[in-house]
């Protein structure tokens, strides 16, 4: 047994939480992977460390001192290490770091240096190996990952038996100088290390003890997703749930391998397993919805043609949305009318002139413009060939009064979408929590 354990920022946030993770790794010998984002917050007020390095690289451009940031940072740092006993010479790297700083330095190089101490103080705690994620994370010349030679590294450092510690977020290009993924990213740096060794769980310890059905925001203290696959876990995520990078997925998905999402402060939670298939033993029979989850501001585009040929119609003005870059979220299809649905942020300034040619290319009778609406998703993969599921939402939404503007279903079932009142989207997520998911 193999897992690879990622530990987010909140969860190395200081020497009380590098505690927690080394219990964590040391309650399981199988935990031999681990990777590490920079410390995080110790606080509501407090800052990340990432964040203060951005701010640091800023003045840097401008010729401003950033001493006073970069002081701080250190601080953390030599708390962390003195805190713990440990023996890193925080002080001579930061010496050795203010002395390369100058205007031109990268700020991938800059922003890197809070993944790589908190990863150097973790490796000496845990006494595991440290392998920088400069020698084994790899991009090609078109910025992706080179995951053949990523991998192999990976691999290669694990097979000498010791565990170790890679720092998250970064990695190298074939020039040999650093990059950074986009925000969030050693999700991402986790899933890799977990498919380059074949890992059998890939652990995202957080600070939530799992997925939640529903935002917290929003509902009362909603319950944590037991068990979800990679897809529905694709259409919460799209519909506004955040809890992974989403780009972390598809590694370790198409590997065959589990991903635990885990809560560092409270271990014994057993956290949410995503996986692809769900055995019926795993099955709570009770619950058809998986999670809620939605987004406000859509604007819904209803375009009228008596006696349309509805493809080609249909085509012009998806090509019109096409070609002003508007993604088109969801298509409804009537006999003599079809509704687009975009985000009101994409279409932006350009509504008027995507209407404008929609007017010109497809002549219909009339295009309608509704804006300020809510899409709420309901997810489950037992809604799936459950007759009346759907019913059973609309009944609830309607008996509490909320009017349901679009109604739109995948042809795989696993989840169903209805565009309500940007003022119904609260009410439509706690009708359906407490109706079908509580
Ligand atoms: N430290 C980086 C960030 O704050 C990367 C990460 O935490 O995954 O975005």
């Amino acid at each position: 047994m193999l897992k690879v354990a990622k530990f987010g920022g909140s969860s190395v946030a200081g020497a009380e939480q590098f505690q927690k993770v080394k219990a964590i790794v040391e309650a399981d010998p199988s935990r031999r992977v681990v990777v590490v984002s920079a410390a995080g917050k110790r606080s509501s007020d407090d800052h990340k460390l990432t964040d203060l390095l951005y701010l640091c690289h800023a003045h840097l451009t401008y010729g401003v001192s950033c001493e006073d940031i970069l002081q701080t940072i250190q601080d953390r740092f030599a708390q962390i290490r003195s805190s713990l006993g440990l023996t890193y010479d925080v002080e001579g790297e930061f010496a050795a770091l203010r002395a390369r700083l100058n205007k031109e330095t990268p700020v991938d190089e800059l922003v890197s240096r809070g993944e790589y101490f908190t990863a150097r103080l973790m490796a000496e705690y845990l006494g595991y190996e440290f392998l920088d994620a400069a020698d084994c994370v790899f991009f090609g010349f078109d910025g992706r990952f080179d995951l053949e030679k990523t991998y192999a590294a990976i691999r290669a450092a694990a097979q000498k038996g010791c565990g170790l510690v890679i720092p998250g977020f970064y990695g190298s290009l074939p020039t040999g100088k650093l990059k950074l993924m986009t925000r969030g990213g050693s999700d991402i740096s986790g899933a890799l290390a977990a498919a380059a060794v074949d890992a059998d769980v890939y652990e995202n310890w957080t600070d939530v003890s799992g997925i939640l059905m529903a935002d917290p925001r929003i509902v009362e203290n909603p319950s944590p997703i037991e068990h979800i696959t990679y897809s529905e876990l694709r259409e919460l995520a799209f519909m506004g749930a955040s809890v992974l990078h989403e780009d972390s997925v598809q590694p370790v998905k198409d590997k065959g391998i589990p991903l635990n999402i885990r809560n560092t402060n409270r271990p014994q939670d057993p956290g949410t397993m995503i996986v692809e298939k769900i055995d019926g033993q795993n099955e709570n029979r009770d619950r058809f919805i998986t999670g809620i989850a939605g987004r406000r501001n859509f604007t819904i585009l209803t375009v009228r043609k008596h006696n349309m040929s509805s493809s080609a119609v249909l085509r012009q003005a998806l090509e019109t949305l096409e070609r002003y870059h508007v993604p088109v979220e969801h298509i409804t299809l009537g006999l003599d009318s079809f509704a687009l649905v975009a985000s009101s942020a994409a279409l932006g300034d350009r509504l008027f002139d995507v209407v404008g040619d929609i007017q010109k290319t497809c002549l219909p009778d009339d295009v309608q413009i509704q804006d300020s609406i809510a899409l709420v998703a309901v997810v489950g993969r037992k809604m799936t060939y459950r007759p009346g599921t759907s019913g059973k939402i609309f009944q609830a939404l309607g008996e509490h009064g909320v009017n349901i503007r679009i109604i739109n279903q995948a042809a795989d079932e696993i989840s169903i979408i209805v565009g309500v009142d940007n003022n119904n989207f609260e009410t439509a997520i706690r009708v359906l929590y407490d109706g079908f998911a509580g």
